[in-house]
């Protein structure tokens, strides 16, 4: 199980597996969402992301369609993407908000053409 919450505090949230894929997306906008060169998240089951306090305080923006990214409405730490109907039983979580340690056996790197000249190196 892993903990993870937004710079304020007001949301927590436990990840109950462990985790099925992790990738830095590097499209346009999550680099826009995050004010940052990709954003890294990693795929879990629905049912497997519990928020454990402040859910009320996440707003969320449908950057697509069907595309649901969640944030703290205080801090405006990313947390959530979701509602992609290819994966509808995933969701996808922000993991530099995690507060335990993770270390993903593999991570991916998606939208790699976007990528920033300043990013430096990354792991492909
Ligand atoms: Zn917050
Ligand atoms: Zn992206």
């Amino acid at each position: 199980m892993y903990n993870g919450s937004c710079l304020c505090g007001a949301v927590k949230y436990q990840i109950l597996s462990e985790p099925k894929k992790v990738a830095h997306c590097h499209c346009t906008m999550c680099q826009k969402q995050h004010g940052a060169a990709f954003a890294t998240y990693a795929s879990v089951k629905k049912e497997d992301l519990v928020y454990v306090q402040g859910e009320e305080y996440l707003k969320s923006f449908n950057s697509s369609d069907t595309i649901e990214r969640k944030f703290c409405g205080q801090c405006g730490s990313s947390l959530e993407w979701g509602g992609s109907p290819d994966y509808a039983e995933w969701v996808s979580i922000a993991i530099g908000t995690l507060d335990s340690p993770y270390e993903p056996e593999k991570i991916d790197n998606l939208f790699k053409k976007n990528r920033v000249c300043w990013i430096g190196e990354v792991n492909e």
